[in-house]
């Protein structure tokens, strides 16, 4: 089953899309297998990492930023090549494990769809099977 969601993202952010996996997991009916969560852009990425503390994906929007700052040198016309830089480091997918119905995340684990370049209307895909 594929399902497609659609997001609006009008700043550079990392957007909380666990509960749309769980639904997508849900209506699947599948309770034992995989969900592939997918996003089809080039300055965009989908992650996994801390859902407790919303300081966590702050430091790493920040850490992203130090490490891939816009630079002279960079030729793209577009003007956006810290943000290709960005998506390509965080990827464009993340797969999890469906347990007993269930996405076997981690306590602390999320899933967050990346947004580098906004403002965009994005979308995302999840895959479970
Ligand atoms: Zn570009």
């Amino acid at each position: 089953m594929l399902v497609e969601y659609t997001l609006k993202t009008p700043r550079a952010d990392f957007i909380n899309i666990t509960p749309q996996v769980r639904e997508a997991v849900a209506k699947s009916g599948v309770t034992e297998g995989i969900a592939v969560i997918y996003c089809p852009h080039t300055t965009a990425g989908i992650t996994m990492n801390e859902n407790a503390d919303p300081d966590v994906v702050r430091d790493l929007l920040f850490g992203l930023n130090k490490a891939f700052s816009d630079r002279a040198e960079f030729r793209h016309a577009e003007g956006n090549s810290a943000a290709h830089l960005k998506a390509s480091c965080v990827g464009s997918s993340a797969t999890v494990i469906i347990d007993g119905g269930r996405l076997l995340l981690g306590t602390w684990q999320g899933i967050y769809f990346c947004e580098f370049d906004p403002p965009r209307s994005r979308k995302f895909y999840v895959k479970v099977m």
